[in-house]
Parts: C-alpha cells; structure tokens; sequence
C-alpha cells in the first residue's frame, strides 16, 4: 500500500464511527465506468457506488444539470410548490402503471414510506385494523429500526434490539407458506423481484405471480423494493415489469439521482388514498437541485433506451460467464441474475480472489463470502466486461 493511501486509512480510523469495513482503495476520481485512485490507478468499476451511479460518474449532462440547477435553487422545504419536483414526478410516473409519487431521501426511507402507507390505507381506506408486513427470507430492506426489523436478519440487528412490532417473515419461493402466514392482521406482502444483498437471487416469474395473486385474494397490498433492481438495472425500467406485475407501491432509491441521495415510493390512486396533508414528511425529499439530476437521469435512461442496454450487456456477460462456468466447474458454482444484476457463485471463499481482481484493476462486491456481485453503472462499454471475464478466469487458474 502506498504511503498517500496509508495516509487516508489512518485518518479515517481517526475520525470516523467504526461502522465500516472498507475496500483497501481511496478513490480520487471517476469518469463513466472508470475510477482513480489516490496513485493514480485507473480501475473498472462494476461496483457503480452499490447500483447507484447507473449513468457512470460525472456524467456530462448531470454536470450541465447540477450546475445550472445549482444557481437556480437548491432547497426550500415540502412547504412550497416546486416545479422541479413536479417534473421529476411526471417524468418518473411515465415509466409504470403508478400514479402518485412521495420523494425522500434513501432506500430504507422510501421503505418506511412504503410501510407506513400501507398500513394506512388499511385502516384508513379500507377500514381494517391489519398492520403486519410479510417479508422473505434473505431479503433487504434497510438500516432504519423497521427496515431491520422488515429484513429479519439477526446479525444485522444485533445490539439494536428492541425493533418494532408488526413483521413476520416467510422462506422465498413457498406460497403455500405464505398463504398460511397471511392473517386478518397483514396488511401487505413486500418482495425484491431481485433479490439484491440476499446475493443476487431473481425469484422465479410463477412464484411473484402468486404473491400478487394471494395479495388481491387477500385484500392487502403488494409491495416492491426496486430500490436496487429498479431503474433500468434488470432490463426493463422496473424489476417487476418482467413478469407482467403490478404492485400497488414500489419503493426506489439508488441510481434515482445518480448519486446524489434522493428516494421515492410510487403508489397508485387508491394505495395513495392512505396519506393526507400532515400524515407523512420529510424536510429534504423532492428539493430542487436533487429533483433536477434526478429528472435528468430518468430522461437520459428513456431517451437512451438504458434498460435495453442492461438487458443486452447483462445477457451478452452472462453468457460469457457461463461459458467460463462450464470450464470451471470445480471454481464457479452459479451464474445468475437479471440485467447487469449478476451474482457469480464460487465454489470456494472468493476473498482471495476478489482482492485479486482488484489489484488487476476490477472492483465489486463480494457477498457471503463467495458471491461476487456485480452491479456496474450501465453505460459500460463491452471492453470493460469482457476485460473482467478474461481477468476473472486467469485468476481462478491460480
Ligand atoms: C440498498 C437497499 C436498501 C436500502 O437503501 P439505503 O439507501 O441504503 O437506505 C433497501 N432495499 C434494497 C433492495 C436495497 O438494495
């Protein structure tokens, strides 16, 4: 490690909550799919920021966007009639069946909105007392207290206990499980289509049909997070239009602003109904400046067809990666996802050769130890790919 890089590690320890553990990598600088670090190194990066950079870093046009926007007007609060948040809302809406958008800050608040909103208009539409939320196993849905206690996850709440009341959880996949989990006291089921920190696992079309269908059987809402599937990643706009779904709220985040931090639920009229003046809020959602980049990154994504370009890059390395899979069998478990979601299941702990790929210059995430996961700002080119396949199998040789 370099001396400028030992510099910054040692600041950071210095300063900063131990709440992290950090890739061994200061990153100084990044241009589409590319990053520097501190030396000067240059890097693919098939990580884009944890799927949030789609459009890449520093995309010209968001740079045109920010800094016109950012002599125009940054924040005056939810008090005031906004035009940019407004433009935002239509252009979004454009993409899906939803009709109302609520703008915040984050994935995990977009999920409290999207909890908060359904067991509203249960009681208050519907006039039901039901509140519980059914989630999956191996899902994710955030670091609040009811996200954590919606991801159910016991390593992740360790310490924190007590969370709210009013979960309950069912293995993926099973529908008569969910059926009989499903009481007079549920008031939604909420699913990722990809399922995205639970290591890149797509749950299959027939059982995401049955979970609508038990919802409206049911009486109670259907929830999506596209918070990292959404927005073009998977191949379409929206994770759950590949199987022809329509869930009453979708929750997004990550690449909505391309990086700037900026979340939302989309809801249709009658899920809406649930709030009125006063019952949800928050200071920052929906300001000028992130409402701009953010109906910026939506118009880039239609007018450049992105999510058509996900699909092709995503189906064009998943093959690559099978074809590497096929003369490895003792190295690659699985290949899977959607898009460029794509989860690359090793045989063995792929701690070694994750960090391998990262001093050949390729970064991602590895997850569960042997899952590497990548999630690559989606105006990557070929080469880059094609460059981390070839890359990935000389280091499986080893
Ligand atoms: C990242 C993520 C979240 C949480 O988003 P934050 O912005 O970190 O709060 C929620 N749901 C899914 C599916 C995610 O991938």
């Amino acid at each position: 490690m370099s001396q400028t890089f030992n510099a910054v590690k040692q600041q950071e320890e210095n300063l900063l909550c131990r709440s992290y553990s950090r890739y061994p990598l200061a990153v100084a600088r990044g241009a589409g799919a590319h990053l520097w670090d501190v030396d000067g190194r240059k890097y693919v990066d098939l990580l884009g920021g944890l799927a949030v950079t789609g459009l890449g870093h520093c995309n010209e046009e968001l740079c045109a966007t920010l800094e016109r926007q950012a002599h125009e007007l940054w924040h005056v609060s939810n008090l005031f009639y906004q035009q940019n948040q407004l433009d935002l809302a239509e252009i979004l809406l454009s993409t899906t069946h939803h009709t109302k958008a609520f703008f915040c800050n984050s994935g995990a608040e977009a999920n409290e909105a999207a909890i908060k909103l359904a067991r509203r208009h249960m009681r208050r539409v519907k006039q039901h007392n039901a509140a519980t939320i059914i989630t999956l196993n191996d899902c994710f849905h955030g670091r609040t207290l009811a996200t954590l206690a919606a991801t159910g996850r016991d390593a992740l709440s360790d310490g924190f206990t007590p969370l709210p009341d009013g979960f309950a959880q069912v293995p993926a996949g099973n529908l008569e499980a969910l059926s009989s989990a499903i009481t007079p006291a549920t008031a939604a089921v909420l699913v990722e289509v990809v399922q995205g920190e639970g290591g890149v696992v797509p749950l299959p079309a027939e059982y995401l049909r049955g979970v609508q269908a038990l919802c409206r059987q049911n009486g109670i809402l259907f929830l999506c997070d596209e918070v990292q599937a959404g927005m073009c990643r998977t191949g379409r706009f929206w994770a759950f239009q590949h199987y022809g779904l329509e869930p009453d709220i979708i929750s997004v985040a990550k690449s909505l602003a391309n990086g700037l931090p900026m979340g939302a639920i989309l809801a249709t009229d009658e899920a809406a109904e649930g709030f009125e003046p006063g019952s949800h809020a928050t200071t920052f959602g929906g300001g000028a400046l992130t409402s701009a980049v953010a109906a910026k990154t939506v118009e880039i994504m239609l007018r450049d067809s992105m999510a058509d370009r996900a699909a092709a890059l995503g189906e064009r390395v998943k093959k690559q990666l099978e074809a590497l899979r096929r003369n490895m069998p003792d190295k690659i478990r699985d290949v899977r996802g959607l898009g460029l979601m794509i989860g690359i299941e090793l045989v063995e702990n792929g701690r070694k050769v994750w960090e391998a790929l990262l001093r050949r210059g390729y970064v991602c995430n590895l997850s569960h130890g042997n899952i590497l996961r990548l999630l690559p700002p989606l105006v990557i080119e070929e080469t880059d790919l094609d460059g981390f396949v070839s890359t990935l199998g000389q280091t499986l040789q080893m």
